[in-house]
């Protein structure tokens, strides 16, 4: 039974290292390479195959296969086994590999003898390079060991591949690298601002000189060292951190220090090292098996995980090889990244930074909190960028609409300078507005709340001029840390809200756990559909201690003031009357115990599930107030996923079916003389706010930056005449209804833009 040779591994990496110092090409090493692993592993077959230009395949080297069919036989990107160890970027063990429905046969290899089958992806930086393989004759399966050495050997690969000398890496970049072409992105606005500047690639890739060890003990005494350095720089950082880092951020480069302490990786690097890597290398697997894992899980909560553990990894090359001082920045730079930790945002300082690029970054991604409280306008889930961008392109960024230019036209930058005034003169408008209340030209009052769900959203309050909170996301608190709040931090932190707003009323939503919203605590089982899983209120009513402990903290934080609270996607009364139980429950407890209560506590539905609206007048006798959470009731009203980019935009909210919906809530509603109020993203946007008001509602809740154009669109309808439009238009069959809308808006001088 063939199997690694006694001391495999390490004798592999020992002849492996003697391969890499001889000074022959690189394909004659790689010649070398199969037939050194084909005998320690004890295969028939070992074959590197490599990426080329569009993805293919190409077999690079073999011992075993048909020499002929190195350099002519390719595969394309997840054709036969070999694609999809390059496509999964996983292994693939079979004993049985050619009755595998996925196994290609190409009879110019002379494959058809083996049948057992082993090919490893050969990964750097979270890049698919090739694939590496190994065959038997005889039906086995790989055990572990044989695996995992297989795996070390691929990356030590991988950087015989980055050295370059194969063929011009370069060219795996091809198709999409138009160098001199202007190329437009647009990604999510995660940070307000708009920035014209140069590009400066964040590469903190440190190039791993050395893969091998030479003497293992050393270089754990290295390791353990630049890790004690590391340590000690992150808490030195934290102390003297020139921008005043308070609540959400600094929670979050607290967290990150915990990271720098964290048991499991440093228990990894360490057996990495043992496996006969260097340090660097050791580092340089951990961080590329975790990137695999988080990618391969598609966990929005693991791959902010992911970012903090990257910006340490990289920190951790730097003190191994003895460089500890960030990238100098020239002036007017947009740092242009795939991923970035918080810290080394803050590293670079805010002096010469006019705005971020990220490929990959979410509204509570650390790093968005970071550049939010350094008051630096970013723009997160820009694909495809990095390989796009090179250093000193001229860039234009909007961290509100999103929109991201590279080496742009004359006139784009000059949109953009333009845009630049318009947003300071829309803050100039804002504050103008700010204190004009929010009424039609008929005598109607709207109210304007604001959505919030960060400490650091607060200051908005008074800036916008909202007349209070009409939504506060109370799970992006829980989102933020590494450990479950305890009471005692939810008390506080609410606490610190309610005393921050003041007099103005906050709704706090009950937290809204599940689909794209997981902690990155606990267990959480993927679901198919998520947006129709394991959510919300249905997680509150299954666990429901999570509720209380919510419940008993808002109550506390209340004392003496009217505590209104929201329960996310209610779908029954039955639903509403039992979580309304658990409070009316803890209010008894704190009675009973004579603990602070609120003076009044209000108790509100979000109506999201359609199924309500048919019971509105009846929830309406159980619930306080009905909050529209249009952006999923529009989901489940159209059936898109809203956070599917295919579709999301597919239906506009502002068609008859859309407008006809919000028509008999508002009715239903004001029958059942119920309080309703909408707090969905179409809210904030003046063309649809105008709808709504014309529906007749009169509480919108938006984002804070929304609250001043909303509120000049406002002050120039008449609800009277508007609402006869809006009644003929519910009647109309348009596939949407904006153009009439604006029309509408443009003959009678309402600024809808
Ligand atoms: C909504 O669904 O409209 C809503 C306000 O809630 P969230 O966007 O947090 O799901
Ligand atoms: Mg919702």
């Amino acid at each position: 039974m063939p199997s690694v040779t006694a001391g495999g591994p390490r004798l592999l990496l020992r002849r492996l290292r003697e391969i890499m110092a001889e000074p022959s090409s690189a394909q004659t090493r790689l010649d070398k390479l199969v037939v050194l692993i084909a005998s320690i592993m004890v295969a028939e077959v070992c074959s590197i195959y490599l990426r080329r230009a569009g993805n293919a395949l190409e077999l690079f080297a073999t011992e075993g296969l048909n020499r002929s069919a190195v350099h002519n036989t390719r595969m394309r990107q997840g054709e036969g086994l070999v694609g999809l160890v390059a496509e999964t970027a996983e292994p693939v063990n079979l004993s049985d590999a050619p009755s595998d429905p996925r196994f290609a046969y190409r009879p110019e290899t002379g494959e058809d003898p083996y049948k057992s089958f082993l090919g490893v992806p050969v990964v750097r930086g979270g890049q698919v390079y090739g694939v590496l393989t190994v065959q038997n004759r005889a039906a086995r399966q790989y055990d572990e060991e044989e695996v995992e050495a297989l795996q070390t050997v691929a990356m030590v690969l991988a950087e015989v591949v980055a050295q370059g000398g194969l063929f011009d890496i370069a060219e795996l970049d091809e198709p999409e690298l138009r160098a001199d072409l202007p190329r437009a992105f647009r990604g999510d606005g995660l940070s307000d601002g708009v920035a014209v500047g140069f590009v400066v690639l964040h590469e903190p890739r440190v190039k791993v000189e050395r893969m091998i060890a030479d003497d293992m003990a050393a270089e754990l005494q290295r390791l353990d060292t630049a890790l004690g350095e590391l340590r000690g720089a992150v808490d030195v950082m934290l102390e003297s951190s020139e921008l005043d880092l308070t609540g959400e951020s600094r929670e979050v480069i607290e967290a990150y220090s915990l990271f720098a302490r964290d048991q499991g990786w440093q228990l990894k690097l360490r057996d990495a090292v043992k496996s006969g890597l260097t340090a660097e290398a050791a580092v340089e697997r951990v961080a590329d098996e975790l990137r695999l894992r988080v990618t391969k899980s598609g966990d929005a909560f693991l791959r902010e995980r992911l970012h903090d553990f990257e910006d340490l990894a990289r920190r951790l090359q730097r003190h191994l090889g003895g460089e500890t001082t960030p990238q100098d920045l020239p002036r007017n730079a947009v740092l242009v990244a795939r991923s970035m930790g918080p810290a080394e945002l803050l590293d670079y300082g805010r002096d010469r930074l006019q705005a971020l690029v990220l490929e990959d970054a979410a509204t509570t991604s650390h790093v968005a909190i970071v550049a939010r409280a350094m008051g630096l306008p970013l723009v997160g889930n820009v694909r495809g960028v990095v390989d796009n961008a090179r250093g000193a392109d001229q860039i234009v960024v909007d961290g509100e609409t999103g929109d991201v230019q590279l080496r742009p036209m004359p006139d784009v930058i000059a949109s953009f300078e333009a845009r630049r005034s318009l947003r300071q003169q829309r803050v100039a408008q804002m504050a103008a507005v700010r204190d004009l209340p929010a009424i039609t030209k008929d005598g109607v009052h709207i109210r304007l709340m604001m959505n919030a769900g960060l400490l650091l959203d607060i200051p908005q309050l008074q800036e916008s001029g909202a007349d209070g909170i009409g939504l506060f996301r109370t799970e992006l608190q829980f989102m933020i840390g590494e450990t479950m709040p305890r009471l005692a931090d939810q008390v506080e932190f609410y606490r610190r809200i309610i005393e921050d707003v003041g007099d103005k009323p906050v709704v706090f939503r009950t937290l809204d756990l599940g689909g794209d919203k997981i902690l990155p605590y606990g267990r959480w089982e993927r679901e198919e559909n998520p947006a129709l899983g394991w959510r919300a209120i249905r997680i509150a009513l299954d666990r429901p201690a999570l509720l209380r402990y919510q419940i008993r903290a808002l109550l506390t934080a209340s004392e003496g003031r009217v505590l209104r609270i929201l329960l996310p996607m209610i779908t029954d009364v039955a639903e509403f009357n039992a979580a309304r139980a658990l409070v009316d429950r803890e209010l008894e407890r704190a009675r009973l115990l004579q603990l602070p209560q609120p003076r009044q506590t209000l108790v509100g539905a979000m109506l999201e599930v359609p199924a309500l609206m048919f019971m509105l007048p009846q929830i309406l006798r159980s619930a306080d107030f009905v909050s529209i959470g249009s952006n999923d009731l529009f989901q489940f009203v159209f059936a898109v996923d809203r956070t599917n980019t295919r579709v999301a935009k597919r239906y506009d909210p502002l068609n008859p079916a859309g407008l006809t919906l919000i028509r008999q809530i508002v009715r239903s509603a004001a029958d059942a003389g119920g309080d309703v109020s909408l707090c969905g993203e179409m809210a904030g946007k003046p063309l649809e706010a105008m709808a709504l008001i014309g529906l007749g509602l009169r509480t919108l809740s938006m984002q804070p930056a929304n609250i001043g154009p909303v509120k000049t669109m406002i002050r120039s309808v008449d609800t009277r005449e508007l609402s006869e439009f809006l009644e003929k238009l519910c009647g109309r069959t348009d596939h949407s209804l904006r153009t009439r809308l604006t029309a509408y808006a443009a003959e009678r001088g309402i600024a809808v833009k």
